[in-house]
């Protein structure tokens, strides 16, 4: 799914293989934009903020993209994909070409008119990060779920729905935990933050450590009925039986609502073979040691 790792590493690629090409030929499928064509100029930069990419242009202007669920980003042909899907084609003078898949908000916009899109946004998991100003925006929520609180862009940009599972068992932490009540809610944003970043550096999605190459969750995409950890049931909802409107999954005893303390025991175990460890001062307080600035792929 595509959340703010993934845009970056996104941003990154289209660095590395389109910046400083130019524009041969690009064709557009949207009703709004069906004669946009910026041929003859130059990809200039990319930019992202939580899950919003913008690819800026010679003439000032940028594409502002937002994949929601089902959007991507590809490299190649794509000949296989329904010309219908492919919202938009580039190619550019080296051949290389990128494919918009199924992107469901695609805008041209002035290049310097992004903040219309990213202003009200929290701070950037993957960009310049204040882990300060990401709590108190989250602690502004009041009694709002966890797992909705962390899906909240206002609150945090780049969070999906794998980090609003992930991190809540993480921390042996219910979804439902009003988050005005949890104790150590800042160990727990450090700990979200240190595992996006970290697969945003190393991709792909992966939440416990192993197989690290292909991608891994405690909960979230797995048929296990049991917890991990201490084998008791694992409780699953689907997304319209939340009041966020995804699916979550918990475990019934280490999650239980009652608990409200982030458990740091636990944390250091789970996270004990994943790389976002050495983001992490893990002890009694757990915080965010790893480099704030916005990060380099
Ligand atoms: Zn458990």
């Amino acid at each position: 799914m595509p959340e703010g790792d993934t845009i970056a590493r996104l941003a990154a690629s289209l660095d590395d293989r389109a910046v400083g090409r130019n524009v041969q030929s690009m064709v557009v499928r949207h009703p709004r934009l069906a004669t946009l064509d910026l041929t003859g100029e130059t990809l200039v930069r990319t930019s992202s903020h939580g899950k919003h990419l913008f690819l800026h242009f010679s003439d000032g202007t940028a594409l502002h993209i937002h994949l929601l669920m089902q959007g991507r980003v590809m490299f190649g042909r794509a000949w296989d994909t329904e010309e219908w899907r492919r919202r938009f084609e580039i190619r550019f003078d080296d051949g290389t070409e990128v494919i918009g898949i199924d992107i469901p908000l695609l805008h041209h916009i002035d290049s310097d008119a992004t903040g219309e899109f990213t202003s009200h946004l929290g701070p950037d998991l993957c960009g310049q990060l204040d882990l300060d100003l990401a709590h108190d925006r989250v602690l502004s929520a009041g009694d709002m779920h966890l797992s909705a609180a962390l899906l909240d862009q206002r609150h945090l940009a780049g969070f999906g729905n794998i980090y609003a599972v992930e991190v809540p068992f993480i921390c042996g932490i219910s979804p439902y935990a009003p988050v005005d009540e949890i104790v150590g809610l800042d160990t727990l944003l450090a700990i979200g933050a240190a595992l996006i970043r970290t697969n945003a550096l190393r991709g792909p999605q992966n939440t416990t450590g192993r197989k690290l190459h292909l991608g891994d969750t405690w909960m979230l995409d797995t048929k296990r009925r049991d917890c991990p950890l201490c084998g008791s049931d694992i409780e699953k909802r689907p997304g319209k039986a939340t009041p966020w409107r995804r699916r979550t999954a918990w475990c019934t005893q280490c999650q239980a609502d009652a608990n409200r303390c982030v458990d740091v025991e636990r944390v250091t175990k789970l996270l004990g073979m994943h790389p976002a460890r050495h983001l992490l001062a893990l002890g009694e307080t757990t915080s965010f040691v790893g480099d704030n600035a916005p990060l380099e792929i």
